[in-house]
């Protein structure tokens, strides 16, 4: 395959950057991307240049970052095939994309009503049903996996009952890596009339995300795991749904109309933007999705499987004491290990030393975590601008602290 990995890191200067003395090898893309400089100018550019506050002014500089933040908008609703603008909802990322959904979604759930999460879900995909538990009776139901990471289908359809109201699954594991059947998952959820949240913050800048051909009534992810600023993410939502919820948070420019006795809202999706929006980052988002499609979401899913497939197999081959937790057939380019009985932040330190960085820790994925009976992992995980040379470091890195470890 010709992918010319070498000309798109000199996109991203901080892959130019040292620690202690040796080139920065950065494998905690999971956790968040680097940035290329298109997306970076586009920050500096709106700051510079057109930085006025959107939906508010007649003046030129507002209808200028009205059209950037709306252009975006556009663009995103392309990127995720999504039929209408309408159903493009900015936020500060996936998590504030699922606290929105279970607050506003939840706003109708009757007690006893049942939400179907997997084993495998970030905390953020946990946690806002909880909150919504202070406020009615519901009960999570969880979806098993095997010991590969492939979540248990069967257990998954014998879940549903009268009472389930919603399911909430990662497309990706962040763990594991697995990649969720998020189309038959949908698929089996709508037979029982039950709509469907798909966390896709690690599914978004490594695979094509169609959320037609999905038919999910939700996708969350965040901009800065595809190349773009920090701060900002998007709610995709089924049009349906969305004209039924209440809005999640009141304030500036989600209103139609208010008096001190009653308010009404503005139309879709404004009604679920109240404030003034990131709208800087909101246009960078724009470069950073303009990035990834000039290079092509296939050709980087490509370059990013071979390395897996090359490091998983120099782990496997030169390390008897490595075990790798995430053997899924579909699989995205993440590798949670353990070196023996080492704990993972020595792991992650000594190879920090190295000017390698892994990511350490129960990667906010607790009962994932409990139910493999560890408290955590060292993870590497690789996108675009990641290299065999540097994944052979990585192996280089691993043969020097394993005497120090074991
Ligand atoms: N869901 C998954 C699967 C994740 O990996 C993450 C972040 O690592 C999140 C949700 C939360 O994303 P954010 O912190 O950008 O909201």
């Amino acid at each position: 395959m010709n992918f010319d990995v070498e000309y798109y890191r000199r996109d991203f200067p901080a892959l130019q950057r040292t620690l202690y003395g040796r080139p920065l090898t950065y494998f905690d893309n999971t956790a968040t991307s680097q940035t290329p400089k298109c997306v970076v100018d586009a920050i500096e550019s709106a700051y510079y240049n057109s930085k006025a506050n959107v939906h508010r002014g007649v003046h030129t500089m507002s209808q200028e970052m009205t059209a950037l933040q709306e252009a975006a908008r556009e663009r995103v609703r392309g990127f995720i095939n999504a039929e209408s603008t309408e159903e493009i909802i900015f936020t500060r990322g996936t998590t504030e994309g699922i606290n929105l959904v279970a607050a506003c979604m939840g706003d109708s759930f009757k007690d006893g009503d049942e939400v179907i999460i997997s084993v495998m879900e970030h905390h953020s995909n946990i946690v806002p049903w909880q909150l919504l538990q202070r406020r009615k009776d519901i009960k999570l139901r969880v979806i098993p996996m095997d010991e590969c990471g492939v979540l248990n289908m069967d257990a998954y359809r014998g879940l549903f009952n009268e009472h389930t109201a919603m399911v909430s699954v990662t497309h990706v594991s962040n763990v594991l890596g697995t990649v969720n059947p998020v189309k038959e998952i949908v698929a089996e959820a709508h037979r029982h009339g039950v709509p469907v949240l798909i966390d896709g913050a690690q599914a978004i800048s490594h695979r094509k995300v169609d959320v037609r051909d999905i038919d999910c009534d939700f996708y969350a992810f965040s901009a800065h795991k595809m190349y773009g600023p920090t701060g900002v993410g998007v709610l995709y939502g089924r049009k349906s749904w969305l004209e039924k919820m209440p809005p999640y948070q009141g304030g500036g420019e989600m209103i139609a109309h208010v008096s001190f006795d009653h308010t009404t809202y503005a139309d879709l999706p404004f009604k679920f933007e109240a404030g003034t929006p990131d709208f800087v980052c909101i246009a960078a988002m724009h470069k950073a999705i303009d990035y990834m499609e000039s290079i092509g979401i296939k050709r980087i899913e490509e370059h990013e499987q071979e390395l897996l497939k090359y490091a998983t197999e120099r782990m496997a081959a030169e390390f008897p004491q490595i075990r790798i937790y995430g053997n899924a057939p579909v699989k995205d380019a993440i590798i949670s290990f353990m070196l023996g009985d080492a704990h993972p932040y020595d792991v992650g330190l000594l190879l920090d030393k190295q000017g390698i960085a892994v990511r350490t820790g129960h990667h906010c994925a607790q009962p994932l975590l409990e139910s493999l009976g560890l408290e955590g992992v060292a993870r590497a995980s690789f996108a675009l601008y990641n290299t065999r040379e540097e994944v052979d470091r990585f192996i280089a890195a691993l043969h020097r602290i394993e005497p120090m470890l074991l």
